[in-house]
This record gives C-alpha cells, sequence and structure tokens, in this order.
C-alpha cells in the first residue's frame, strides 16, 4: 500500500468531485485546486546529502558523462516515495538551491517558479519499482550511443566495468510508446516501460538516446556512469582492431566487482574534491 500516496488519495478524491461536478458543475473549482495540490515534503534532508548530490551534478560533467544535458538524483534519506534533483539546468551549474524534492509521481514538493526536468519520469518510476536503488542517472554518455542503435551488446572488457556483466538491455521508446515520439521520456507510462527494462541491472541504453544507470549511492551511481561511459569506448576501440574480443567472463566479472565495487569511495573523493573546488 506504500505506493497508494498521498497524490493518489488527492487524484482519486478529485475524480471523485469530478463526477459530482460533472453532474453538478459547481464542485468544478474545487476539483481543480485538489488536483494541483502539491505533495508534502518529507522534510529536511542532511546538508552532506545534498553537497553531495551538486558534486554528483559537476563530476559527471567533469568526466564527460553529461554536457548541457543529463540528471541525476537520489532517493530522500528520510522517505522511500520522495527523491531530490535539480531544477532544469546544466548539470555543471547546479548549486544547493537549484535541488528539488519530488514524489514517485514526480511532482514537485515546492517548485516556487523553477521548470523540472522533462524527462524526471525516468527517476520517478525507477525509485518506484527498485527498493535498492538510492541514485539514479540519465545521460546521453556519448560513446555508449552505437551500442544502443546497431544491436550489438556492451558488455565488460575490464576490471573496472565489470558490473555490466549481467547485460546491458537497451529500450527502445518506439515499442514502449507504439508510435513515433521526440524520443524523450516525458511520461510515467514511458517511464515506467524504461524501468520495466532496466529490470533489476544496474545499467540500460536508449535507443538513439542515451543510457540509465542505478546505483545504492552516489559514489556508486557516478562511478558506473563514468565506467560506463570508459568501458563502452574502449570496446569500440578493441572491435575496431578486428581482432577477437575476449570479455570478462561471468565469474571473473562477480570477482572484479566484488572487490572494485569497495573502492568506489577513492575516485569520488578526488573527483569530489576537484569538482567542489571550482
Ligand atoms: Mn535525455
Amino acid at each position: 500500500m506504500e505506493l497508494f500516496t498521498r497524490r493518489h488519495v488527492l487524484l482519486g478524491v478529485s475524480w471523485v468531485l469530478g463526477v459530482l461536478a460533472g453532474a453538478g458543475g459547481a464542485l468544478a473549482g474545487v476539483r481543480d485546486v485538489l488536483a494541483q495540490t502539491p505533495p508534502a515534503t518529507a522534510g529536511p534532508v542532511d546538508p552532506k546529502l545534498i553537497e553531495d548530490l551538486v558534486a554528483a551534478n559537476r563530476i559527471l560533467a567533469d568526466q564527460g558523462v553529461v554536457d548541457g544535458y543529463g540528471h541525476v538524483s537520489v532517493r530522500h534519506e528520510k522517505s522511500p516515495d520522495r527523491y531530490l534533483m535539480s531544477r532544469s539546468i546544466a548539470p555543471e551549474l547546479v548549486t544547493a538551491a537549484d535541488i528539488m524534492e519530488y514524489d514517485l509521481d514526480s511532482v514537485p514538493v515546492d517548485a516556487r517558479g523553477r521548470t523540472s526536468y522533462l524527462e524526471r519520469f525516468i527517476h520517478g518510476e525507477i525509485y518506484r519499482v527498485r527498493p535498492d536503488v538510492r541514485a539514479i542517472v540519465h545521460n546521453h554518455s556519448p560513446s555508449v550511443i552505437p551500442f544502443g542503435v546497431t544491436g550489438v551488446p556492451l558488455r565488460p572488457l575490464y576490471h573496472m566495468s565489470a558490473f555490466l556483466s549481467a547485460g546491458v538491455p537497451v529500450f527502445d521508446i518506439r515499442q514502449a510508446s507504439g508510435g513515433m515520439t521526440d524520443m524523450l521520456v516525458r511520461t510515467a507510462a514511458l517511464g515506467q516501460a524504461l524501468a520495466s527494462t532496466l529490470g533489476t541491472r544496474p545499467v540500460a541504453l536508449m535507443r538513439g538516446h542515451g543510457a540509465v544507470v542505478v546505483g545504492a549511492s552516489l559514489p556508486l551511481v557516478v562511478f558506473r556512469s563514468v565506467y560506463t561511459e570508459v568501458n563502452a569506448r574502449l570496446q569500440s576501440q578493441a572491435m575496431a582492431l578486428g581482432g577477437q574480443v575476449t570479455y570478462l567472463d561471468p565469474e571473473e566479472a562477480r570477482l572484479a566487482e566484488a572487490s572494485v565495487s569497495g573502492t568506489a569511495p577513492r575516485p569520488w573523493e578526488l573527483w569530489k574534491k576537484k569538482a567542489l573546488a571550482r
């Protein structure tokens, strides 16, 4: 019943009122007010979490995973049905004042005139079905794009990207929507379809668009985003050499991930220090 949020209740109430209003007309104004009622805040968060979210935005820009586009979010530490993400600006410019709180319908708690990313539904719909996920990156990471459009699977070819061993599915928005779109995940239904393609894995590609990367923390999701981009670049280079490429065996990947994922705080410390020094 956790999914039956306050907003759903409000939407339900407004629907009932809408039916009544359809009969009488007098309650239409009340229905409109209720439909626009923003979700409640889950309360203040540790400034350290905000600082890490700001750092994650700038690190991803520094590392070439995002440019003027792309976004990163983190789940609210006090409530699993809230998440935090910047207003709609370039990741490199994000400061603490830009961070907004959303419910899992991706409705902002306190917009105050700030605009939201069109594709915020990617975040809300993945948090809804993946309780293990505490941070999400959506990017147009350039080296992954060819793997989303050729049918050539993205596979781990070195230890740093062992987490790709579970397989990297490709989300095709044309199949999900049943027709032509502007390629953006701009509705909850498309977000749900993307979450379904991702399944239990850490990374999914989006055909002709980019990727989504998830993890149990901001340092881990940033680590995975960076090394997904690097692996894609290296895999294209290795395939271009023309010989047979030896990928990590699933058992090598399992052992490597157990060793390497615990070291994610090391590059994070370096990247964060550089990102916040500017
Ligand atoms: Mn996008």
